[in-house]
């Protein structure tokens, strides 16, 4: 190491170049976040509770569909092609409904960013959860951050073997529930559990159980706020959406300094309400200290400000030293002027745009959810040859019809033929003297039934159009179209 400039960087010699630093990044520390008691804290609690509950009990939940479904709730049927939520069935040719989903999901993140900024992050993304919980696993065996620190530098002795073993068993059980519950999203969870643990489940439910309880392991339990500050980009993201109307995790160093006495006795002022105790820096899960202002590492899970609160509790001194606020409102606190409701600070112009544009999306797909068709046709032709000339001069094309029944149960089903003068079809399974306008099937539950069709039309008859026409006949009825092309020769000859 050579000299040091009062930032920390090596000083550029004279007439030379500046030495290269030591290291291209600083050593991470161990963060041992101190519990907490308050109404953040309580919050946390619960929105974690419920993240788990949701995550680990969704696919024991029933939903029954008739006797041709699976009766899995939520169900991600991959073998075949279908995606069961509740009530909804989503087929391949629908995926425009996930992708909605999607998209609702993205402007959803945008929306409570621009309300309550990093709300997401602090409270219900996947690794915050884990982190926390993997935290919580750390004081049952450990004690609280002293105790945790203590232990961290104490020798290896057998004592401390024994509990660092018994704790990362416990990290191993919880990240083996998560991988394993995640594949129970992908079949019948009752039959894939039953075959897990019989050694009958195929080999890639081993391999993703075995990958998904790696990596909970891996950025959960050992990784924590690394993954925030340095693998995830959503921060990088939100630090772009966020402006001086968004609600921040502030600490108002107007109140607070000159914090602690002694530094109040440097200073000519009188002292702040920051007493310098340090315990919002202490329970911080990322390990940062928000006095030195908003930070790329603050996830606003706001445990400092239980933390400052209980201090000013304790210190007679009015609550909210840190707190939520924006900065717009906060440069008028620090002009003396009054703050603005939080309430009132949700809704504002962006706040707005994006809950109208997520309600809009969301009522679309409602409506197409209750206005779609439970069945569907979809047609392929023949490209070669595109029409064969019969010994009389007719025209013949040939198609593979799909009819769709998207109903759990089987439906009676018409398929009519229009659009070209004279034309008739047959199926494949007909005799070609049965030819028809019109071909009747049943279409058993939950099923795509595919029928080769020839279509022959009278000699003479030019290239143009043709319809095909699918109407279920039962009393819920329904009726879809498609326009297919009809090919002959030129001019009709
Ligand atoms: S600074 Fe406060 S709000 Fe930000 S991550 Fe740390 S404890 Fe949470
Ligand atoms: S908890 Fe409050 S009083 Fe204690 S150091 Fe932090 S800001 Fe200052």
């Amino acid at each position: 190491m050579g000299n040091l400039d009062p930032q920390g960087q090596p000083v550029m010699p004279k007439g030379g170049q500046r030495p290269l630093p030591s290291a291209l990044h600083a050593t991470s520390r161990a963060v041992f976040p101190r519990a907490i008691n308050g109404r953040f804290r309580r919050l946390k609690w619960g929105l974690m509770g419920l993240c788990l509950a949701i995550y680990y009990i969704t696919p024991w939940l029933r939903w029954h569909r008739g006797p041709f479904s699976p009766d899995q709730a939520v169900l991600i049927d991959l073998a075949h092609r279908r995606f069961y939520m509740f009530a909804i069935e989503i087929w391949p040719q629908e995926f425009y409904f996930v992708a909605g989903l999607l998209i609702m999901a993205g402007i959803g993140l945008f929306l409570v960013t621009s309300a309550v900024g990093r709300a997401w992050c602090g409270y219900a993304c996947p690794q915050t959860v884990w982190t926390d919980l993997f935290q919580q696993i750390d004081r049952w065996f450990d004690g609280d951050r002293n105790a945790q620190f203590r232990l961290a530098r104490a020798p290896w002795t057998a004592g401390k073997i024994a509990r660092r073993l018994a704790k990362w068993s416990v990290y191993l059980l919880v990240s083996f529930a998560t991988g394993g519950a995640w594949i129970l999203y992908f079949a019948d969870a009752r039959a894939l559990f039953h075959d897990f643990f019989t050694g009958q489940a195929a080999p890639i439910a081993y391999s993703t159980v075995a990958v998904l309880t790696a990596t909970t392991l891996w950025l959960g339990g050992f990784m924590r706020e690394q993954v925030c500050i340095y693998m995830c980009p959503w921060p990088r993201i939100q630090s772009a959406m966020l402006d001086e109307k968004s609600l921040i995790v502030t600490y108002k160093d107007w109140r607070g300094e000159p914090r602690g006495k002694s530094a109040a006795k440097l200073s000519d002022k009188p002292a702040g309400d920051c007493v310098d105790c340090g315990l919002c820096a202490a329970v911080c899960p990322t390990g940062i200290d928000i006095r030195e202002g908003p930070q790329i590492g603050c996830i606003t899970c706001a445990l400092c400000i239980d933390a400052c609160d209980s201090v000013m509790v304790k210190t007679g001194r009015p609550r909210g030293l840190i707190d939520y606020a924006t900065l717009e409102d906060s440069e008028k606190e620090r002009q003396g002027q009054p703050p603005t409701p939080h309430i009132k600070l949700i809704w504002h112009a962006r706040t707005l745009i994006y809950l109208g544009l997520w309600s809009a999306i969301g009522a679309a797909l409602l409506f197409a959810l209750g206005t779609r068709q439970h069945l569907a046709i979809s047609v392929a032709k023949d490209r070669n040859p595109p029409f064969m000339l019969m010994s009389d001069g007719s025209v013949r094309n040939a198609y593979l019809v799909k009819w769709r029944n998207m109903e759990d149960r089987p439906r009676p089903m018409v398929l009519r033929l229009s659009g070209v003068p004279g034309a008739t079809m047959w199926a494949e399974d007909m005799a070609k003297g049965d030819a028809t306008t019109q071909l009747a099937r049943t279409i058993p539950a939950d099923q795509t039934e595919p029928l080769r069709i020839y279509v022959v039309a009278p000699a003479g008859t030019s290239e143009q159009n043709l319809d095909f026409t699918l109407t279920a006949t039962d009393p819920e009825g329904g009726s879809v179209h498609y326009t297919a092309r009809f090919d002959a020769p030129e001019g009709g000859q």
